[in-house]
């Protein structure tokens, strides 16, 4: 079974689309894991919420998801992130948004802890430093675990009393074992690492592997939808550099 990971989607469609496509022409998928925030920033809530739809999937709640349905304080947000997640919440149908509120913070599948931030404060905390990376390790009962939130892709193994972040290796398979790891596939829809294309991955349990990949989008056309919307000049120009 393959299965296609994304995170923080950001309610980019055509990025979305550019992922599942290049998915599906290198082998396909089975299932989505979506690591959460398919809301926030972008044009397309709806339309994104109903592409993962069409999948057989599973999803964890993100910060901007619950946001955008009134989960969350809107002053816990930028005001970018306020804005568009008030712009967000009022283009979804009464249905969409009890799926939103019905997410799972986390999700226990097989041998994976998914948690849009971490394990332990699902919501809110980057996982991007040693301190947070240990308290993961020792927070779940699964070898492996999968987080967003910082739209930066990396790998992170514990390393005597401290841990590692490197960087997931693109267009080459990772092997998992019984060794523990955390892996972040970055960005589907708002990529921060100077890397402007959608950043996802792909787990095969056939031989155990993730492999990483980025692939290039219409940027215009979603930054085009953003400026129809009224949407912040600031996410507007961040998706054509990846910062
Ligand atoms: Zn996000």
């Amino acid at each position: 079974m393959r299965t296609l990971i994304v995170a923080d989607v950001h309610s980019n469609l055509a990025a979305f689309q550019a992922v599942i496509d290049d998915a599906v022409t290198n082998g396909g998928f089975d299932e989505i894991w979506s690591l959460g925030d398919i809301l926030g920033y972008g044009p397309e809530p709806s339309e994104c919420i109903e592409l993962l739809r069409s999948y057989p999937h599973k999803m964890v709640a993100g910060n901007h998801d619950l946001g955008s349905v009134g989960e969350v304080s809107l002053r816990r947000f930028n005001p970018y992130a306020a804005a568009a997640n008030q712009w967000t919440g009022k283009q979804l149908t009464r249905e969409q948004a009890d799926y939103i509120r019905a997410l799972p913070l986390t999700l226990e599948i097989g041998e994976f802890t998914l948690a849009h931030g971490s394990p332990r404060d699902p919501i809110w905390e980057y996982l991007t430093t040693a301190e947070a990376a240990i308290a993961c390790f020792t927070h779940v009962e699964t070898y492996w675990c999968l987080v967003g939130h910082s739209h930066l892709p990396f790998l992170c193994i514990p390393r005597l009393d401290s841990a590692v972040f490197m960087e997931l290796p693109k267009d080459r398979r990772v092997q998992l074992d019984d060794n523990p790891l955390i892996i972040n596939p970055g960005s589907v829809g708002q990529p921060r690492d100077r890397d402007p294309r959608a950043s996802f991955a792909v787990y095969d349990d056939a031989d155990n592997t993730i492999l990483h990949r980025r692939v290039p989008y219409d940027i215009k056309t979603t930054q085009e939808k953003m400026r129809r919307h009224n949407l912040p000049d600031f996410l507007i120009e961040r998706l054509a550099v990846g910062h």
